[in-house]
């Protein structure tokens, strides 16, 4: 199964048979996006508010997660916290500074400081979350993230935004 997805990305040129990187940064960050809006519309399809992430080591994706706070009926199982779980497992490891973090939404300040402790090297959101984004709680230059961790936000955004609004369109409609 593992090998099959393989050889799919390598002859859609996602992936070089050398396992290093085949697609310039953009692109890269889009593929891996996609992956993550995939993850998301599981959970909107499980009910849950549809936030979804993934984490990869170079071209290689070790972990996959979504929103599942109520399935597991806990607050703290965020698609990243999920995520992070399982990297650590795949890579037997609690530190994650090899690896990136792509998210649909910009994480949350719990998911933020778990991802400052995990010492992630990169995050790549989509939408951005005036709310209850983690951005908004930084100011001066803090910031729960590890100094070393580079963020890049807005990829896919429009998407991730639309998965939401729709999902939270939907829920209004059937409380009325
Ligand atoms: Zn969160």
């Amino acid at each position: 199964m593992e090998n099959q997805r393989k050889r799919r990305l390598e002859s859609e040129g996602f992936m070089k048979p050398d396992n290093s990187p085949a697609l310039s940064f953009p692109a890269r960050d889009e593929h891996f996006m996609r992956q993550a809006l995939e993850e998301a519309r599981k959970a909107a399809e499980a009910d849950e508010v549809p936030v979804g992430a993934v984490i990869t080591v170079g071209d290689r994706i070790i972990a996959r997660g979504h929103n599942l706070t109520e399935t597991l009926n806990d607050v703290t199982a965020h698609a990243e916290m999920m995520s992070i779980t399982a990297a650590a497992d795949a890579l037997g490891g609690k530190y994650l500074p090899q690896c990136t973090l792509y998210v649909t939404v910009e994480p949350c300040p719990m998911c933020a400081g778990a991802l400052g402790w995990s010492q992630i090297g990169r995050i790549v959101y989509g939408a951005s979350d005036p709310k209850r984004g983690f951005s908004r709680f930084c100011s001066d230059g803090l910031s729960p993230l590890h100094p070393k961790t580079i963020v890049t936000p807005g990829v896919l955004a429009e998407e991730a935004g639309q998965l939401m609004s729709s999902f939270f369109k939907r829920k209004r409609r059937k409380s009325r």
